[in-house]
């Protein structure tokens, strides 16, 4: 596991389009092999999901009946006693490393991946994207199954 985050990052360091940040990079193995996280949960304040029938969640792991639909959710979600029971909440999880999440919180608190996200914003935007049809994108599965058999990535544990 750290061998295959160690080979990602140095891929990244090459100039491959990974778009995770180091930080991600480098704390994930920790989380996957050991529940260990390094940073802690900013939601509802910096980020929280919405249920496909339109139910407020502070993450995709924790239910609530709250319908965002409803006229007066705002008011709520703006009250400090809902945020002070969501943070309540948020506080009893044990951490993730989903990248949605923690990548916001990288970004928003820790200059370095506020930098990194700076220059690799400009990196793109500086490309050109080409469209791809349906065919190209099968055509390139294949190029890429062919290049890197699933075996290979076992190959670097
Ligand atoms: S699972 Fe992640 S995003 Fe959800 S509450 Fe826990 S730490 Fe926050």
């Amino acid at each position: 596991m750290y061998k295959i985050y160690s080979k990602v990052i140095e891929m990244k360091r090459a100039g491959y389009h990974v778009h995770n940040s180091y930080r991600f990079l480098r704390e994930s193995p920790d989380f996957l092999k050991h529940k260990k996280i390094h940073w802690k949960c900013d939601s509802p304040d910096l980020y929280f999901s919405i249920s496909p029938s339109g139910k407020f969640l502070p993450c995709v792991d924790i239910d609530t009946d709250i319908n965002m639909l409803d006229p007066r959710f705002l008011d709520l979600f703006f009250s400090e006693d809902f945020r002070n029971n969501m943070r309540e909440r948020v506080k009893n999880c044990f951490g993730c490393m989903y990248a949605c999440y923690p990548e916001i919180t990288f970004f928003c608190r820790d200059s370095r991946v506020f930098f990194e996200r700076l220059l690799q914003g400009f990196k793109i935007s500086r490309f050109k994207r080409r469209e791809k049809t349906y065919e190209d994108l099968l055509k390139l599965t294949e190029k890429i199954k062919e290049k890197y058999p699933a075996t290979s990535f076992l190959k670097l544990c």
